[in-house]
């Protein structure tokens, strides 16, 4: 088999069929940063994960809290929720629904803080739970 030194190694070398380790390292570099080229496909409207994270707030999560749940900065949040994000990537947007189809009890706990007029009500389903 003939192997190819980092000079003469090539993606099209390995696309002829070349399976030496330069030439799959160049094939690897290719692939890579077309991954990296089609992410923004990964893309959604921010404008419905707005409302959503509206609706969070409202219900007692904290800009810190979601933040640390959903995998993103506190920054991203307030962006999102100042509507400085024009896309949020469909992971984010998936994290943010979920949250949106739990119930206000479920979301005090997940938040780990409910609004004062919340907490009872959240107490008195944790204890019925049990
Ligand atoms: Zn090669």
């Amino acid at each position: 088999m003939r192997v190819h030194n980092v000079e003469s190694a090539s993606r099209s070398k390995y696309v002829m069929g070349c399976r030496c380790a330069e030439c799959r390292k160049c094939n690897a570099v290719y692939i890579a940063s077309r991954a990296r080229k089609l992410r923004p496909l990964t893309l959604t409207s921010a404008n419905p994960i707005r409302i959503a994270v509206l609706k969070l707030l409202k219900r007692g999560w904290v800009v810190k809290t979601l933040a640390e749940r959903l995998g993103i900065t506190a920054m991203s949040v307030y962006d999102i929720r100042e509507g400085r994000r024009e896309r949020v990537s469909v992971r984010t947007a998936g994290e943010v629904l979920l949250l949106m189809t739990a119930t206000d009890a479920e979301n005090s706990i997940l938040a780990g803080s409910a609004p004062s007029a919340r907490r009872e009500t959240s107490v008195s389903d944790e204890l019925r739970e049990e």
